[in-house]
């Protein structure tokens, strides 16, 4: 026998994971998946590099597009239905915007706040119909440690985060009721994902970009690396274990301590 507190099993537990094809989302559909569960990716832009792995581990990868309500329902009724039910939600699509407010067109602050924050409303609210029906669920927001600290340099960014934090509290508040936990976890710099290497391709100095975004980290620069992209996917598989079944409305900091003040000079 398993100890469910030390070994999390998810088997039985048939999970959806938004902006699943790469980084952060990629490293949680898979760990799921190995313990157990039936994943179900959705994807505007789905990462044929992951195909085999995902096939390897029967995670079923469909193109959505979090900001289309049209295009959520019909990812949350396929896991649904394919499934048998849905029991986790990781809202975890997400784009980021380097830019002063303003700078900031009403299309750019569109494309942040629809994708961050009404794609997870819209995903939640569409898996929390087939949560009740199951008797329960554990829905994950990946936030950022923007959403616990704002930043000055992605003020948008930073309000999109801000507000998904607000809506995990808000969301676990209401849903205890049902038996449906939800939770946040708020990444700093990662490394091996989309996001990062936009970020890092754009500077003119690419190791030394690098060394100041560890730097803001206190135990990433401790460390001397990035926050990987399975240690994210590792408090995940955490919060949406039975292991967690006392936890909701947490939001969680795997940001080195970076949104824990101003470090040392
Ligand atoms: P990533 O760019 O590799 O992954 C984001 C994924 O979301 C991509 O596969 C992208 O195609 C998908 N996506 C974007 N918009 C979408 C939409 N409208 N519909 C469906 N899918 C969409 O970067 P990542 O770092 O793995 O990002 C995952 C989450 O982690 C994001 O919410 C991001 O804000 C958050 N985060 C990342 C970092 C970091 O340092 N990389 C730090 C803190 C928080």
């Amino acid at each position: 026998m398993t100890d469910p507190m030390t070994e999390p099993s998810l088997q039985n537990r048939v999970a959806v994971v938004t902006g699943g094809s790469s980084g952060i989302g990629r490293a949680t559909a898979c760990l799921l998946a190995r313990h157990g569960a039936r994943v179900f990716v959705g994807d505007y832009d789905p990462d044929e590099t992951a195909r085999d792995e995902f096939e390897r581990l029967g995670v079923t990868q469909v193109r959505a597009d979090v900001r289309v309500e049209h295009d959520v329902r019909a990812l949350i009724d396929e896991a649904a239905s394919a499934g048998g039910g849905l029991d986790i939600l990781v809202n975890n699509a997400g784009v980021g915007l380097v830019k002063q407010i303003t700078d900031v067109s009403e299309d750019e602050w569109d494309r942040v706040l629809d994708t961050n924050l009404k794609g997870a409303f819209l995903c939640s609210k569409h898996a929390i119909r087939h949560m009740r029906e199951r008797g329960g669920g554990s829905i994950v927001n990946t936030a950022s440690n923007a959403g616990l600290l704002p930043r000055a340099h992605d003020p948008v960014y930073s309000i999109s985060k801000g507000a998904l934090v607000a809506m995990t509290k808000s969301l676990a508040l209401c849903h205890a009721v049902d038996r449906i936990r939800v939770n946040a976890v708020c990444p700093g710099p990662v490394e091996a994902t989309r996001m990062m290497e936009a970020d890092l391709a754009v500077a003119d100095d690419r190791e030394a970009a690098a060394r100041s975004i560890i730097e803001a980290s206190p135990l990433a620069r401790a460390l001397g690396r990035f926050i990987r992209p399975d240690e994210v996917a590792a408090a995940v598989l955490y919060l949406v274990s039975d292991a967690a079944a006392m936890v909701t409305g947490t939001c969680i900091g795997i940001d080195g301590g970076k949104s824990l003040g101003v470090p040392p000079r």
